[in-house]
């Protein structure tokens, strides 16, 4: 009964106030149970034409007609959330992007059916504004649909994978040659990941020579390149790899309170440790000396 008022409730809310705000920019309708219907996103795209943020995660009710429906309607979107719409397809959500091309910000996390490697190398070709992707549990994303993202999308800072068992070095390799921004990498659970990708984002921050003298100039060094990376239960990943990248990103911390490289799950790499325990190390001896 409470569930069945609920849906309706949501469903008349959305249908009678979205009318009157036309100017409407950013809509947030996070529910705890799926109660938006098509109908209510249809309306929603014949009236917020402005719309820049839209939320609609775990409406799993939500079939193709609402992706189609916006797509149409609200051109200017540049975050949307979807995660958890499971019904929709890799068809609705590549023909989205073909009119939803400022997108900055997707997530698509748990949407199985619309995350294939078909509707990434469309969004890749269309959204090259792309800033973030959440691709969490999308289990059937493998190197084809990353790399066309990484050629595609130059400015992707953020990505996560998580659960993404498909995807090899090739993906990572890729992001590491192509994406100047990358901030922060979920690599939770893909198994597949070895040292060779490891060694790819550390040598990035090599190559990338001229900008990080820059950076070092402005005291910009820790502010730039990988500040998050979740390398858990990558069990194929040996301590040497590791710590290459702990060095050439300090802002990588292994360090209690500041999990900013996240390892658990891989027992072989406990020797790996991030700037502070170098730090610490190099401290002792100089206050050692001054006391004297
Ligand atoms: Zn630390």
């Amino acid at each position: 009964m409470m569930a069945g008022w609920c849906k309706k409730n949501m469903n008349n809310l959305v249908l009678s106030l979205v009318p009157k705000f036309t100017n409407l920019q950013v809509l947030i309708l996070r529910q705890d149970s799926p109660q938006l219907q098509d109908v209510a996103v249809e309306t929603i795209a014949s009236y917020c034409s402005d719309l820049q943020e839209l939320d609609l995660s775990k409406s799993f009710r939500l079939t193709d007609r609402s992706l189609y429906a916006l797509a149409r309607g609200c051109p200017n979107l540049v975050k949307l959330n979807i995660s958890g719409c499971s019904a929709f397809s890799d068809t609705a959500v590549a023909y989205l992007s073909g009119f939803c091309r400022k997108l900055k910000i997707l997530n698509l996390c748990g949407c199985v059916k619309a995350a294939s490697d078909r509707a990434l190398k469309v969004i890749g070709y269309n959204c090259d504004q792309l800033q973030s992707i959440n691709l969490g549990w999308c289990d059937r994303v493998g190197d084809e649909g990353v790399k066309s993202l990484a050629y595609g999308c130059p400015d992707l800072q953020a990505l996560d994978f998580c659960g993404c068992v498909l995807i090899t070095d090739e993906s990572v390799i890729a992001l590491a040659n192509n994406c100047r921004h990358l901030r922060s990498l979920g690599l939770y659970f893909c198994k597949n990941i070895t040292d060779r990708a490891m060694y790819s984002l550390a040598h990035s921050r090599v190559k990338n020579k001229h900008e990080m003298w820059a950076s070092v100039k402005k005291n910009r060094y820790e502010e730039e390149g990988l500040t998050n990376l979740n390398i858990s239960q990558c069990t194929a990943l040996t301590p040497p790899a590791v710590q290459a990248l702990c060095d050439s990103f300090p802002a990588l911390h292994t360090c209690s309170g500041r999990h900013s490289l996240i390892i658990s799950g891989c027992l072989s790499l406990t020797s790996v440790h991030c700037a502070c325990a170098v730090q610490a190390h190099r401290t002792t001896p100089a206050m050692a000396h001054l006391a004297h």
